[in-house]
């Protein structure tokens, strides 16, 4: 969350300048992804109820927003609560569906001690040889 780097300006290259709700790539984690297809994956929604304004959500950063053109007429309270429930509702279950993706590999995990534990980070792949006795598991 934080300081957004989307804007008005964005959002109109974003949406080709349409109004309604929107599924494109997200610019704020796509470019960080490697492969091509993962950086033009459509996981960020735009609202676009004005011309001025609009609400995003990313369903993969979970950055969340609005745009607004402070130049530009108000936005319609009734769109704008509508679209802000949509974007709540989409939120929501984005993160109830990361915890069941956690609970699922929680509950099938294995202890790694004398077993080779395979792990990534910034660097690349390692392999880590032996653990504590279990694994790092309660
Ligand atoms: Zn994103």
């Amino acid at each position: 969350m934080g300081a957004a780097a989307i804007n008005v300006d964005t959002i109109n290259q974003l949406t080709g300048g349409r109004l309604g709700t929107h599924d494109v790539p997200c610019p704020l984690c796509g470019p960080y992804k490697r492969a091509p297809k993962n950086q033009q994956r459509r996981v960020m929604r735009i609202y676009r109820i004005e011309t001025g304004f609009a609400g995003y959500h990313c369903a993969r950063c979970g950055e969340k927003g609005a745009a607004l053109d402070r130049n530009g007429p108000r936005p319609d309270p009734s769109k704008l609560e509508r679209a802000h429930a949509e974007a709540a509702e989409r939120d929501r279950a984005h993160k109830a569906e990361r915890l069941n993706k956690t609970r699922r590999l929680w509950s099938i995990r294995m202890p790694a001690a004398g077993t080779v534990a395979v792990g990534r980070n910034y660097r690349g792949w390692y392999i880590v040889m032996s653990l504590d006795s279990n694994g790092g598991n309660p």
